[in-house]
């Protein structure tokens, strides 16, 4: 029997652990062979000569816990019942503990075109791991389907190595995807708020050009793409094929005009992989195991489990941390762990503290996932205090 089981060992989880272990019985569980999470992969430059490097975070956080909490890797958590305590059934065998964490994090989406089940063609995410943790190369000349935070970063973190970085562009019009050449070009702007160093100076550079954001300027974006931060970027082209026998060898790329719809002729580009990214969405497969209610926020990413900001949810003794409660960073997510381990410690002076560290993590965030991401917060604590209230009344 444990105090607190942690499901997730990403930068959530480890940090609550972190700060359990001083005084409680914690197991820390995760279904991959190495703990950390998403943090492996991550490593960019944040301003001018500091770099976040997530795979040495990782291992800081990895030492700070190892043989105070147990934690038991490839184990997957594939169901959780409440009953008094709570009973956690896992690949490794079923444990109980009377808190529980989830810090499941967050999952990839992709968008489907033709040719996408070649050998050659993976997430973003994938292309991440393999470059900034595996060490293996993707291949050696790649296209990025899909303009948005996630793949913008991702793209850099390739073009720190001798990987080429061909094109990105958007996926084709579909019933997943109907992201617009203006959607992306916002995204690009926006960009310019936050993100690394380099995206600042392209961000205030897109903005500079063609203030006030308006269709107009849209029209003004070169249907060739602009190179920026070494990237070369197409907002007015859609990658509508993947080509190969046996593996990838090319993609089939449309033009269009500023709203999205074909103009001109189709055009080749070669390349040995490609990646596909459609951005990020909570992991909370856990919660609705445990019949916890979910709250749809576009901001946040997708479905999140109903939260306070102090990570409870309806369930007693049982927090959320990290992705599984939105879209955000890494330092947020860390933030988020400590602060749903304060609270189960009842330590209240130093959950608040800890509640001021993420709000000023999210108004300075160096990577920011959604533009609305604190109107998406501030609309969850909403819902919750009206629950809370509900619930006081009855
Ligand atoms: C592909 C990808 C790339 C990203 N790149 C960046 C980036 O460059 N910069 C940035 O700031 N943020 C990035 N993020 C956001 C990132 O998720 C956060 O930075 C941070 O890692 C979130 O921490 P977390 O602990 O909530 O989740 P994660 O780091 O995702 O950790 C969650 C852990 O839970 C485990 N898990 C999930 N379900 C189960 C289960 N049922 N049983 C057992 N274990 C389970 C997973 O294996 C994982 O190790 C990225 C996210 C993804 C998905």
């Amino acid at each position: 029997m444990f105090d607190t089981i942690i499901i997730g060992a990403g930068p959530a989880g480890l940090s609550a652990a972190k700060i359990l272990q001083e005084s409680q019985k914690v197991l820390v569980l995760d279904e991959y062979f190495h703990a950390g999470g998403r943090l492996l992969g991550q490593l960019y430059e944040e301003e001018k000569g500091r770099w976040w490097n997530g795979l040495e975070i990782a291992r800081r956080l990895i030492m700070e816990t190892e043989g105070k909490s147990e934690i038991r890797l490839s184990t997957s958590v594939y169901n959780v019942e409440l009953d008094d305590i709570y009973t956690v059934h896992t690949t490794a065998g079923v444990f109980k503990s009377r808190s529980l964490i989830i810090a499941t994090g967050a999952r990839e989406k992709s968008t489907p075109l033709p040719g996408w089940d070649l050998p050659g063609v993976m997430t973003v995410g994938a292309a991440q791991v393999l470059t900034n943790f595996s060490r293996v190369k993707p291949g050696n000349k790649g296209v990025i389907i899909g303009i948005n935070p996630l793949s913008m970063v991702i793209a850099m973190e390739l073009g720190y190595t001798d990987i080429e970085v061909a094109k990105i562009c958007l996926p084709p019009k579909n019933k997943i995807n109907d992201q617009t050449p203006k959607d992306a070009f916002e995204t690009l702007v926006s960009l310019g708020n936050s993100a690394p160093s380099k995206f600042i100076s392209f961000g205030t550079r897109v903005a500079g050009r063609v203030k006030p954001l308006h269709p107009a300027a849209l029209k003004l974006f070169p249907k060739g793409g602009v190179k920026a931060m070494g990237l070369p970027i197409s907002i007015k082209e859609k990658i509508i094929r993947i080509n190969g026998t046996e593996k990838v060898e090319s993609v089939t790329m449309q033009k269009t005009d500023s709203k999205g719809r074909p103009v001109g002729r189709k055009r080749e580009i070669q390349c040995d992989f490609v990646c596909i990214s459609d951005g990020l969405a909570p992991l909370s497969e856990i919660g609705s195991l445990l019949d916890l209610r979910h709250v749809y926020s576009e901001p946040l990413g997708g479905y999140v489990p109903l939260h306070s900001e102090m990570m409870e949810t309806e369930l007693p003794d049982l927090y959320v941390a990290g992705n599984v409660t939105g879209i955000e960073n890494a330092k947020v997510a860390m933030y988020q762990g400590q602060l749903a381990a304060h609270r189960i410690l009842g330590d209240e002076e130093a959950a608040i503290c800890t509640l001021a560290s993420i709000n000023n993590e999210r108004k300075n965030a160096k990577v920011k996932f959604h533009k609305d991401l604190i109107h998406g917060r501030e609309t969850v604590e909403v819902m919750w205090k009206e629950i809370e209230k509900e619930r006081q009344m009855n």
